[in-house]
């Protein structure tokens, strides 16, 4: 946490960027940094202030993150796709040492919607990862006021498209009422957000939103680390060690469709001492860690079929065509073979989708 080569200790009003930036609230954190919600005021708005830990390989991760989502801005100078926009960067001593800041556009909750770009692989694709536009209304003094944030939610329709806001108590509101409905079924946060766009969707309106944290993206021809995403969401050609590619970001994206229609992980990997994390990195190509020499799973003697369309009509409740429009979509994405999986924008043109 905080201590040397670790977190930046921010506070409500502290000063950033030869005072340009001040820390308003604490908007999250990972292993890497944490997040503040910033005003700029040069600019006489709200931003993301990512202040990352200070140690040498955390800066390095930082510098590269802003090599990456540079080149994703200049490929995308409308900011019209679903990549967090980079604004400002700039280095804050601190206890601590020196700590590498990305200023960002300022998003809000979690979600999830997927846009591939330019080559980039990004390897941690989760619910955490992807967050939904919204601003917070700078007419407000920001740090006296307490002020309320604004989802800004693009409404859409055959005619056109307008932005209208919520507030986000009125979205709290909204939530608990979708949580009401399906109170029956086990459902997460994820799931509370899907039945709550589900919801939008049916009067029309459709959530924004965008992905963040490209600290452990790559090039698809520059791979740095065999070992990316985070379990629940890792893909199978990367658990044997035989190499990744795109391909891995859409199986990241099948599970987080799955856990967000139904409020289970698709894959729970149980923790077990035997076949610890360290143990497999240190094993180079992993194939021999799970099968043996006839290609047999070594830990599970008899695997258990349950199609998917029955998982969802069975234990979630679906209905017979939700549930097979929905199988039709994630069965191709989840794909043994990573060459066989369809490409973000062939997933786009999926009747699912549309
Ligand atoms: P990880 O350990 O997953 O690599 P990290 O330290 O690299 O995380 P991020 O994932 O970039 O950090 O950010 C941490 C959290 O801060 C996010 O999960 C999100 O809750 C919040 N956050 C990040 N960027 C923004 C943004 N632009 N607007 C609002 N909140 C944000
Ligand atoms: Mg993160
Ligand atoms: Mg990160």
């Amino acid at each position: 946490g905080y201590r040397k080569g670790g977190y930046y200790a921010a506070r409500p009003g502290d000063r950033f960027a030869g005072g340009r930036y001040v820390a308003q609230r604490k908007l999250g954190w990972g292993n890497f940094s944490i997040v503040w919600l910033a005003y700029d005021t040069l600019q006489s708005r709200f931003v993301a202030l990512k202040i990352q830990k200070s140690a040498r390989d955390y800066a390095h991760a930082a510098l590269h993150e802003i090599k990456l989502l540079s080149a994703v801005a200049k490929g995308d100078p409308m900011n019209s796709k679903c990549v967090v926009k980079l604004l400002d960067q700039f280095k804050h001593a601190g206890p601590n040492g020196q700590h590498v800041c990305l200023v960002t556009e300022f998003l809000g909750d979690s979600l999830l919607r997927l846009i591939r770009e330019l080559g980039i692989i990004h390897t941690d694709l989760k619910p955490e990862n992807v967050l939904l536009v919204s601003t917070i209304n700078p007419a407000k003094d920001p740090v006296r006021s307490g002020f309320t944030p604004i989802l800004d939610l693009s409404v859409g329709n055959q005619y056109g498209r307008t932005v209208i806001s919520f507030s986000e108590k009125m979205l709290r509101m909204r939530a608990r009422r979708a949580v009401a409905k399906i109170s029956q079924r086990r459902v997460s946060l994820g799931g509370v957000l899907a039945e709550v766009e589900k919801e939008r969707s049916l009067d029309g309106i459709s959530l924004k939103c965008k992905i963040v944290d490209f600290g452990s993206a790559c090039w698809a021809d520059q791979q740095l680390s065999g070992e990316i995403q985070t379990r629940q969401y890792r893909a199978p050609e990367v658990i044997i060690g035989s190499g990744y590619s795109y391909s891995a970001d859409l199986w990241s994206f099948a599970c987080m469709a799955f856990e967000l229609a139904t409020g289970d992980l698709l894959f729970a990997p149980k923790n077990c001492q035997r076949c610890s994390e360290d143990e497999i990195a240190s094993s180079g190509t992993h194939s021999k860690d799970y099968f043996d020499r006839y290609g047999d799973l070594k830990r599970i003697k008899r695997l258990k079929f349950w199609p998917l369309d029955r998982v969802l009509v069975e234990r979630y409740n679906f209905t017979e065509p939700d549930a097979q429009g929905f199988a039709d979509f994630l069965r191709p994405i989840l794909d043994f073979t990573p060459e066989n999986r369809p490409s973000a924008a062939q997933c786009l043109k999926h009747p699912w989708f549309n």
